[in-house]
């Protein structure tokens, strides 16, 4: 059998993955497992999407050659322009799909968990647009720091609700999500914003985040007149954008997997959130992947700059081609982050999002030749950072000079 990165019919990536949830929820995996597989290949609901896509979130986004971030980096760079879309990141892709899939189940109320606030912005949105309530579930330290995502929320018409358990970051407010879901199990549609979570919610996100590797397809066919890069290049935090960028290209030894995760203040520093590296198997938010745990299995408390990537878990997917060599993943930490934002700026004029930048990150830790292709996904654009890049702006760490 030919070697696959893909789910398989248990819902695994290798080792990684499954349905590890109360049995309250059985019932409404099962039935969403069924309504996911039936609808997603439904003409009507692709139509239905596609359309969404095209005129309502601005795709396809741009495949863009960075000529003078490719002189300076001695090799053929593309970005792939998340950030231009409806809501500033990839994040849309997925809530429109969810909330289709969610409307064509019968469902009324449509629940959701976020941290920087990008996917309860991008789920308010959807939300409003086709008239849904919608309830967004946000630790209470978040809803601090990213004041201005949490007024669109409530301008869009969602209910944030803060939460004040544990960290009172993103971890306990998918908590309070999987809560609010077992009790109203008959009405209520999760809408989870990444790669994460028990089956089917991995792969669903990848496939409905996949558009992106297909637009690459067709657009590298056009510029470079072959389907395929030498390198993707994405960061990861619960791994949707990443898996959407590679989604196509999975089985394909010839193209090289590159990814970033959070490195913090440094791996060994105590005060990261690079899972792949320090993490160990264990069952987060219902699926098996890795995960920072003490010992004990207490999940650690990630840290990040950016809010995007300060999750203690990893999706399985990425897990499991980690283990297996398929990508190389590599912590990049926030200075390296700053850095690698502000020469973006500079040399490109494009402000990207702290998560994106870490991806960008990576150009500076590999050596790449003259002629190979890089195509980098640029998961999201740079407004909702803007305190943070002022804030580091006098940061003597920040080296660049171009
Ligand atoms: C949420 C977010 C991420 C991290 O989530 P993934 O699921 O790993 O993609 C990355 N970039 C941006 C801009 C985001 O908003």
């Amino acid at each position: 059998m030919r070697e696959t990165f893909h789910v398989n019919n248990d819902g695994y990536f290798g080792d990684f993955g499954g349905a590890y949830i109360p049995e309250i929820l059985y019932n409404n995996v099962e039935t969403l497992r069924n309504a996911y597989k039936k609808i997603i290949n439904d003409t009507r609901f692709q139509h239905e999407y596609n359309r969404l896509l095209a005129d309502y979130a601005g795709r396809p986004s741009p495949l863009y050659h960075a000529r003078r971030l490719s002189e300076k980096y001695r090799c053929k760079i593309y970005l792939k322009r998340e950030d231009l879309n409806h809501t500033g990141s990839h994040k849309i892709n997925n809530a429109i799909g969810q909330i289709l899939l969610a409307r064509e189940m019968g469902k009324t109320r449509i629940i959701a968990e976020t941290g920087a606030g990008q996917h309860g912005v991008a789920t308010a949105t959807v939300c409003a647009l086709m008239n849904m309530k919608c309830i967004v579930y946000m630790g209470e330290t978040d809803v601090e720091r990213q004041h201005l995502n949490v007024q669109k929320m409530k301008m869009l018409g969602a209910e944030v609700v803060p939460v004040i358990s544990g960290n009172r970051t993103l971890k306990d407010a998918t908590n309070e999500a999987i809560r609010d879901w077992c009790s109203h199990p008959a009405d209520t549609y999760y809408v989870i914003g990444s790669t994460v979570g028990p089956h089917p919610y991995p792969d669903m996100v990848a496939r409905l985040q996949s558009v992106i590797s297909k637009e690459i397809k067709k657009q590298l066919t056009e510029k470079e007149h072959r389907e395929y890069p030498d390198y993707l290049i994405a960061c990861v935090g619960g791994g949707s954008n990443a898996a959407g960028t590679i989604y196509e290209y999975m089985d394909n030894r010839a193209v090289r997997i590159l990814l970033a995760e959070a490195g913090g203040k440094g791996i060994d520093s105590g005060k990261s959130a690079a899972t792949i590296h320090l993490g160990t198997t264990g069952i987060i938010h219902g699926a098996k992947t890795l995960l920072m745990q003490t010992e004990d299995g207490q999940i650690e408390e990630p840290y990040s700059i950016s809010a995007g990537l300060d999750y203690p878990g990893v999706g399985p997917m990425h897990a499991n081609m980690a283990k297996h060599k398929r990508s190389e993943v590599l912590a990049v930490d926030d200075d390296e982050a700053l850095d690698a934002a502000m020469e973006l700026t500079q040399l490109e004029g494009i402000i990207p999002a702290l998560e994106s930048a870490h991806a960008l990150g990576i150009l500076k830790k590999k050596q790449f030749n003259p002629d190979d292709v890089i195509v980098l996904c640029l998961s999201g654009r740079g407004d909702k950072d803007m305190e943070t890049y002022i804030n580091t702006t006098n940061n003597p760490k920040i080296t660049t000079k171009i």
